[in-house]
């Protein structure tokens, strides 16, 4: 489990041969959000229970990709297979739009320059409550929407296992039930917390 900031990217510069030397990126990783540029909304890794960073979110089961993937199948519920969604009919919600992964270090041409690339990480958290601690004084509108805890019960009614608590603050942590049939409909969510393992720990991830 490496997961500190310094001693994760040593990792990478091993992983890359030493070929790395940008030292803001040594020193301090860049944090990234999915973001659908024109329903402005993101989903926040962190209540996924994986990091923020590319290579935190890259390659991890029932993380961003995926629960992207849910939001792009335009053509879901209609053969068997599909997802079962909720009634939101969050699945395929973002299909047509524009979306972009963002870090906190875009610059004003990471993205054509009419989307402000430079300014859309600092405008995705909660208005109005955590604007205060993010030093931002934007308008309602020109936040992004945190849908995250939209998903999560999607994706839970579809992976066999996955637990996310909701009403964990911060960086949760994923768990995993073994007897994963009871996650699904009708699942009461009553199972007891010393059944569940780390869902990380299950399924052997390298982070
Ligand atoms: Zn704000």
């Amino acid at each position: 489990m490496i997961r500190n900031g310094y001693v994760y990217e040593d990792w990478i510069l091993n992983k890359t041969n030493g070929n790395h030397n940008n030292t803001k990126e040594k020193l301090m990783g860049q944090y990234h959000l999915t973001v659908n540029l024109d329903k402005k909304e993101f989903l926040m890794p962190h209540k996924l229970g994986i990091g923020l960073k590319l290579m935190e979110q890259h390659g991890i089961p029932y993380g961003t990709p995926d629960a992207l993937f849910m939001l792009l199948a335009c053509s879901n519920g209609k053969g068997s297979g599909d997802f079962i969604d909720n009634q939101n009919k969050l699945c395929g919600s973002w299909a047509g739009d524009r979306i972009a992964v963002v870090g906190d270090y875009a610059d004003k041409d990471s993205l054509p320059m009419m989307f402000g690339a430079d300014s859309i990480y600092k405008l995705c958290h909660t208005y109005p409550l955590d604007c205060n601690s993010e030093e931002c004084t934007a308008d309602a509108s020109s936040h992004y929407l945190d849908i995250t805890d939209m998903i999560i019960p999607v994706m839970m009614m579809n992976v066999p296992g996955l637990y996310i608590n909701t009403n964990e603050i911060g960086w949760r942590k994923r768990e995993y039930i073994p007897n994963g049939n009871l996650v699904g409909p009708g699942w009461d969510g009553d199972m007891e917390s010393d059944t569940r393992q780390s869902l990380d720990t299950h399924l052997d991830l390298p982070f």
